[in-house]
């Protein structure tokens, strides 16, 4: 599933292709995605300006003048492609954005739990009220050794599950989540209260440099992400931990294991993570 990487090399790429252009025309070929598509069918979002495409979390919020804005969320497979009018429609493409300039964006997603939803903003730049509740971004100075240990405090989950939860930290996964905590030295099941000031300074370091590193690949592609212009995103070539169970651990050779908690896999080292 995209995460913050994945989802932040999409939206910049839509910010690059749409700022300016409207929508003229948009067509669905399916009734519902994760929720319905007809509200796209409202001409309110037709012949309006796009002035601004950005990432919140997992979400990309597409804002129109005049107040409305579409919010993305790729969900396992969703993926957005330039098209030509002429080219043909493929069998998952659900939505079609007919641009004012004669080009098409297309949204495809063969599993279907994405979902595009319009909203009216309160104000221009204002935040989609389903996006209220999102705890901090990692990437933004708010995200603190001290915020972080505060929010650990309060639960007895494994870490890597609170690292994952959207309400104290948006837009990390298994894949990130397990690359954080392999450079951090720390556990995937050590219960979240247990994780120390000095171990929350380690934690946020290493999401930002991670997060960034990955957010300059491209993202990272194990299935069905891509990158608009349709590339994979390249940090999978820098996993140190995800997907490399039963090869040696880079930094002491031991081999890498998995556990299965939360109903996901969790690549780890032994050795390395305490
Ligand atoms: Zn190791």
């Amino acid at each position: 599933m995209p995460e913050l990487p994945e989802v932040h090399t999409v939206a910049s790429a839509l910010n690059k292709l749409l700022i300016g252009k409207a929508f003229e025309k948009i067509e669905i070929f399916t009734e519902k995605l994760r929720l319905p598509l007809s509200p796209l069918l409202d001409s309110k979002l037709l012949n309006q300006p796009i002035i601004d495409v950005r990432r919140r979390g997992r979400y990309i919020v597409i804002e129109l003048s005049g107040g409305i804005a579409l919010t993305v969320h790729l969900g396992m497979t969703g993926v957005f492609r330039e098209a030509k009018v002429s080219d043909e429609r493929r069998k998952h493409e659900h939505v079609i954005f007919h641009l004012n300039d004669g080009h098409q964006l297309r949204f495809e997603c063969p599993r279907r739990f994405s979902s595009i939803v319009s909203s009216v903003l309160e104000h221009p730049g204002g935040e989609p009220s389903m996006l209220k509740k999102l705890g901090v971004e990692p990437l933004k100075p708010d995200f603190t050794a001290s915020y972080l240990y505060q929010q650990l405090q309060k639960r007895k989950c494994a870490i890597k599950i609170a690292l994952m939860d959207n309400q104290i930290v948006v837009g990390i996964g298994n894949i990130y989540a397990a690359e954080i905590l392999f450079k951090s030295g720390i556990s995937p099941l050590r219960p979240a209260n247990r994780i120390t000031m000095k171990d929350c300074a380690a934690l946020v370091k290493n999401t930002c440099s991670i997060l960034n590193a990955a957010i300059k690949a491209g993202g990272t592609t194990f299935s069905d992400y891509r990158q608009l212009d349709g590339s994979e995103g390249k940090f999978v070539r820098e996993l140190l931990v995800y997907g490399r169970k039963g090869l040696p651990c880079v930094n002491c050779t031991t081999p890498i294991e998995t556990i299965s908690h939360g109903g996901r896999t969790s690549f780890y080292c032994p050795k390395c993570q305490k």
